[in-house]
């Protein structure tokens, strides 16, 4: 019996905005507890909530970023729900009437290998439900053991700190497929400047709603919903191990109750949070303190007009106009500082291909040894550039190459004044060259002897040998040819 897997998705992510919702309180993460609170998003009487422009500002980045259609006229709603860290009582939200709605998003997805590593990348379109806005709660903290000296305290700082909530259909396939949404959704966000999208500070929270049906089956079988998923990683091995329970459980003949499971990490198992059948009647109704949101058509139009070149279409620009593979153009994209580094290379250097290696592998890497962002690199990109053009003109070799990129990474120096300073040059004469080389071949004549009977692999083995003696000055392509001309004989 094969079984087909449902997936779909809710992400609420903070818009980064420096002030609440609501309300002028501060967003800042960590300050002293309940320290950014005021009337209204403590849910004082009487207080009023008054809209944040910004939050319809990146609201409107992140749905555009996203393939959403903006509604011209939105309602926030109450959210009615009795918990201690919602002073109100109800979480001001939207409901039958969300700020956008109907997207189309086309994104990259692989399975992968039992080694994680992508198999083939496929292009696949997602339906998002909606996004909508809304204002986060705030923080049970719970200290000392149960019991024994437990405390709960509650703080009010992230109450009334703006979110977007990005619902989509259960289109996903695989947790694959959920896996490379979310990080398509983040790097989406993130590059639009609408939020952090960072898991690991919570400005980005995941839920994964999972079932499974017998292929063939048009009716989808009984979802749960998976929370505490506090990495993308994570999410994908929860639904992994959600998927298999369901199918275990149903080929046992059994059920699949309704519910809610938190996934924990440790055990590498989910445990029933709460069940579905005790939920939720939220007594959605249209919040009286605030007038629908209109947003116009020109509003929509600037915005849009605003927003940088999205990373798909860059990644799109950068295979068809540089000719770069999809791997290496995805992998430039990741950031938008990096496609942004990359570009600067690419044209210093006239070689768009050779740039996107040179950053792909040493500069990365020290940027990755160094814990720095591309655009924190010490190493400007226009220095990058005349890195690789210092190498295509055979000033240096690949291999000083190397070594000069570490160099400038460390000083700050450009390329060139390295080379000065240290007086590297590359040898492409073939008088010194060729003496090299019949010094090595003398050196090694049971290698000549095989080579000469055929086994002409050793060539590379010369070829190192004559680097080597020259101490990396020698020009690898000159070298090859007169190698091969003398060990002809
Ligand atoms: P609920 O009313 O329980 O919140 P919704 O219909 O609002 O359910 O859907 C919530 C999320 O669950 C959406 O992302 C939706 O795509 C997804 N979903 C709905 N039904 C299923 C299912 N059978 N299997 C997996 N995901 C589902
Ligand atoms: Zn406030
Ligand atoms: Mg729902």
């Amino acid at each position: 019996m094969t079984w087909e897997t449902i997936i779909g998705l809710e992400i609420h992510a903070q818009l980064n905005t420096e002030s609440k919702i609501f309300c002028g309180c501060a967003t800042r993460f960590g300050d002293e507890p309940n320290s950014n609170t005021c009337p209204t998003c403590l849910g004082l009487p009487g207080a009023l909530p008054v809209l944040n422009r910004s939050v319809v500002e990146l609201g409107a980045r992140a749905a555009l970023a996203l393939g959403l259609q903006i509604n011209k006229t939105s309602i926030f709603a109450r959210k009615n729900y009795f918990y201690p860290d919602l002073p109100k009582g109800y979480q001001i939200s939207q409901f039958d009437q969300p700020f956008s709605a109907n997207g189309e998003l086309e994104i990259m997805t692989a399975e992968r290998d039992d080694a994680g590593h992508p198999l083939e990348w496929l292009p696949k379109k997602i339906q998002i439900t909606r996004l909508h806005l809304e204002e986060d709660a705030g923080k049970n903290v719970h200290e000392g053991l149960p019991d024994v000296d437990r405390y709960s305290y509650i703080d009010l700082n992230r109450a009334g700190v703006p979110l977007a909530e990005i619902v989509t259909e259960p289109d996903f396939r695989s947790s694959w497929e959920a896996y490379d949404y979310v990080n398509h959704v983040r790097r989406s966000l993130q590059w639009v400047g609408a939020s952090e999208a960072d898991m690991e500070k919570g400005n980005l929270r995941c839920e994964a709603n999972v079932s499974v049906r017998r292929v063939g089956d048009d009716k989808f079988g009984t979802k749960v919903e998976l929370k505490n998923l506090n990495s993308v990683r994570f999410m994908q091995r929860a639904i992994e191990f959600e998927v298999a329970r369901h199918i275990k459980t149903l080929e046992a003949g059994g059920r699949i109750n309704q519910e809610t499971r938190l996934w924990d990490e440790k055990a590498a198992q989910t445990r029933v949070m709460r069940s579905k059948e005790e939920a939720h009647d939220y007594r959605y109704f249209p919040e009286p303190d605030l007038p629908p949101l209109e947003v116009t058509q020109e509003f929509i139009n600037r915005v849009r007009g605003e927003m940088p070149e999205l990373p798909e279409d860059r990644r799109k620009r950068f295979m068809t106009n540089y000719g770069l593979p999809f791997g290496d153009a995805s992998q430039l994209i990741s950031d938008r500082a990096l496609a942004d580094y990359y570009e600067k290379a690419a044209e210093a250097s006239g070689n768009p291909r050779g740039a996107a290696n040179w950053i792909r592998t040493e500069l990365l890497r020290e940027l990755e040894v160094a814990n720095l962002s591309a655009a924190e690199s010490p190493v400007a990109a226009e220095e990058l550039g005349a890195l690789v053009r210092l190498i295509d003109e055979e000033k240096i070799s690949g291999k000083q190459g190397k070594d000069v990129l570490v160099e400038m990474f460390k000083t700050g120096k450009t390329a060139q004044t390295i080379i000065e300073e240290q007086g590297l040059v590359q040898v492409s004469d073939t008088g010194e060259i060729d003496q090299l080389i019949d010094s090595v071949i003398a050196a090694n004549p049971g290698e000549l002897a095989s080579y000469r009977s055929g086994k002409e692999t050793l060539l590379g083995f010369f070829v190192g040998q004559v680097i080597k003696a020259s101490k990396g000055k020698a020009n690898p392509k000159v070298v090859n040819e007169r190698l091969r001309a003398k060990l002809q004989g």
